[in-house]
């Protein structure tokens, strides 16, 4: 789960990172207001989407004349923001940060994540930070130092030191480093994060470090035992989709092919995916309708589905193991029937009673394909598509 920036230095601020003085603002009204009362020689209006790239995007506007303040925010407020990070359509923009704006000396960049690969807290530095980490993440990767965190030692006092000498601080710095890192670890562990990014941390032309910007992610599956970090959830920012397929307890990511899959199973949700890309087409989803299945989720699934305009054809493949086949199949047909659904549909049935479903399937009068093996299924559903299109 994502937060808004504004949120997460709400969350900095009171784990001891310094963040920029700043109010929340739904109104150009509001917005002009917080300026004022922020007071300072200039302020910054910033778009508060769930999406990274909003300075090269048009969504971070700096000012020096309180007045355009109103006039900035008008122009965000309402539209969509559309950044390397989003898809073509962008994310709504609902509300803005007001912020003063502070000279800046430097600009580097802070994150703490957990390393797969080692299974371990991961800090990521680099006193080249800013719009373009990822340029220098690509064309210079020597620039951007990582420290692996021990899970029974914690965060040690010599390795924020390490980083701080690499980011080219001194003196006091470096123990606002050591108290930013500190607030970064505890905060991830305390709330379960998946991510926390400083992207800038600014160093001021005083010399002072500040949390420019302010990423954080939350782990979905730790989020249900943290109820202040849920109360932050902004679901405008997020797949409607998604969100509709998680009230029924499906398991539902969109993609952007042109075949619907629907699946129990997760792990037969990914062989049918690779099928179906071997067999030269591309999924619209991932979904896996669990192992339980009933009418009401077969329906609710073919809805999610279907929902996406671009899906030229479905191909249904259900493992009848603990659920028998000809139950399934009377479910898709009810399902069929209930949501009208026009594009062809291609099922694989395999378990027990596959038999009598495929039976039910066949002669429908539907547009209905009952298919006898996986790899078939797999090259109709391609070719249905195809020719759909
Ligand atoms: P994003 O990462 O989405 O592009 P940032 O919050 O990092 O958004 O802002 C982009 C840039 O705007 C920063 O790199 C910084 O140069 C500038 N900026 C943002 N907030 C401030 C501020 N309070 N004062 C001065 N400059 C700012
Ligand atoms: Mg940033």
């Amino acid at each position: 789960m994502n937060i808004h920036e504004y949120q997460a230095k709400q969350l900095f601020r009171s784990y001891g990172i310094p963040a920029p003085d700043g109010k929340p603002a739904a109104s150009p009204q509001e917005a002009e207001r917080a300026a004022r009362e922020l007071g300072g020689e200039g302020w910054v209006v910033k778009a508060q989407v769930h999406a990274g790239g909003r300075g090269k995007a048009g969504g971070v506007k700096l000012t020096k004349a309180v007045e355009e303040v109103a006039g900035l925010s008008r122009a965000l407020l309402g539209k969509r923001l559309v950044t390397q990070q989003t898809d073509s359509v962008g994310l709504p923009v609902h509300k803005l940060l007001v912020e003063k704006t502070y000279p800046i000396k430097r600009e580097l960049y802070l994150s703490l994540l957990v390393d797969r690969g080692s299974e371990r807290m991961v800090f990521i530095a680099s006193a080249a930070g800013g719009m373009d980490i990822e340029t220098v993440a690509h064309e210079a990767p020597e620039k951007i130092i990582s420290i692996l965190i021990h899970p029974a030692a914690g965060l040690q006092a010599n390795q924020c030191r390490q980083i701080a000498y690499a980011l080219g601080l001194k003196g006091q710095q470096i123990k606002a480093l050591t108290g930013i890192m500190q607030g970064m670890y505890n905060l991830f562990l305390d709330k379960d994060a998946s991510q926390i990014e400083i992207n800038p941390l600014i160093e001021t032309e005083d010399g002072d470090l500040l949390a420019l910007d302010a990423k954080i992610n939350f782990d979905d599956n730790a989020v249900a035992a943290h109820p202040d970090i849920l109360a932050l959830r902004d679901a405008e920012q997020e797949d409607a989709k998604e969100n509709k397929a998680q009230q029924y307890g499906l398991n539902y990511i969109t993609l952007d092919g042109t075949i619907g899959c629907m699946v129990n199973g997760a792990g037969l949700a990914m062989a049918t995916m690779d099928l179906v890309k071997l067999k030269g087409g591309k999924p619209a989803n991932f979904l896996d309708v669990g192992g339980g299945t009933n009418v009401e989720k077969v329906c609710e699934a073919f809805k999610l589905i279907l929902s996406d305009r671009n899906v030229k054809a479905v191909l249904v493949n259900i493992f009848g193991g603990i659920v028998q086949c000809d139950i399934i199949a009377s479910g898709i047909l009810a399902a069929i029937k209930q949501v009208h659904v026009a594009v062809p549909v291609v099922v694989r049935l395999e378990g027990t009673n596959a038999e009598q479903g495929r039976a039910l399937l066949n002669n429908t009068g539907l547009n209905l394909y009952a298919a006898d093996d996986l790899t078939h299924a797999a090259e109709q559903v391609v070719a249905l598509a195809e020719a759909a299109a």
